[in-house]
């Protein structure tokens, strides 16, 4: 059984055609980058798999579950879904803890107790663990991140989607948002990650998807879609990047 089964996907906002049939099987324990110009519907793919967005056709499952059927518990399908964006969105008035509690305790009814468990445990595996107590706005953007990181992590779910999680960084501080990113990989964790940073697409995906005018026009192992594309667009493409 695969983790995430994509299957027919499109997605449509008026007459603007987005996703234009996408098929993806994802492993458990695969981490698949997916790569591709802006506007070329990765994020619109990412959100259509937690439901953020409906999709216009097709039918998306994740661990098991089938999203896109009407009769499904969505809220209770999501929780096994985490997700993290390039804007951390973090609660400005809690502290890490907080942060990292609040969902715990309100969407899985977890006590106060084992909410802060759980979470010193996740701010511990993304190197924050001496922050526990920090606002915000005293982080660097990524530590936010990181925070983020631990906030999805604390909801136990089946899979990751990253959404650029470091596009929003200065560039010396995006090395330790990868780095947890990596940890995360190499403890088998299911990862789906857009993002234009191709060194770690190649050192840690075990695919990589080149999505371009809401297709996928090639994927393969990075060796071989980033080294040696197939395809005019991908050469394309991974020449404005590299
Ligand atoms: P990417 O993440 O690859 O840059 P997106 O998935 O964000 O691409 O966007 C793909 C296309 O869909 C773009 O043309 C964008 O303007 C359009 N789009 C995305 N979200 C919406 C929306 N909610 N309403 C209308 N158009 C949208
Ligand atoms: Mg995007």
């Amino acid at each position: 059984m695969s983790a995430i089964e994509i299957r027919g996907l499109h997605k449509t906002f008026g007459s603007l055609e987005v996703l234009r049939g996408i098929d993806l099987s994802i492993e458990s324990g695969e981490v698949v980058c997916v790569i591709g110009p802006s506007g070329s519907g990765k994020s619109t793919l990412l959100r259509c798999v937690n439901l953020l967005e409906e999709p216009s056709a097709g039918t998306v499952s994740v661990d098991g579950v089938e999203l896109t059927d009407p009769d499904v518990d969505i809220d209770a399908a999501r929780r096994r879904i985490g997700m993290v964006f390039q804007s951390f969105n973090l609660f400005p008035h809690l502290d890490v803890l907080g942060n990292v509690t609040v969902a715990q305790r309100k969407v899985l009814g977890r006590d106060k107790a084992e909410a802060e468990r759980v979470a010193r445990r996740n701010l511990e595996r993304v190197g924050l663990a001496d922050k526990v107590g920090a606002y915000p706005e005293k982080l660097s953007g990524g530590q936010q991140q990181r925070v983020a990181i631990a906030r999805a992590l604390a909801m136990d779910p089946a899979v990751m989607l990253f959404d650029e999680p470091t596009s929003a960084l200065d560039p010396e501080l995006v090395g330790d948002v990868l780095g947890v990113m990596r940890a995360l990989a190499d403890e088998g964790m299911t990862m789906v990650v857009v993002t234009h940073e191709m060194s770690f697409a190649r050192e840690v995906a075990d695919r990589v998807v080149f999505m371009d005018g809401g297709v996928v026009v090639e994927q393969g192992p990075p060796d071989r879609v980033i080294a040696s594309p197939e395809h005019e667009r991908t050469r394309t493409f991974l020449a404005r990047v590299l």
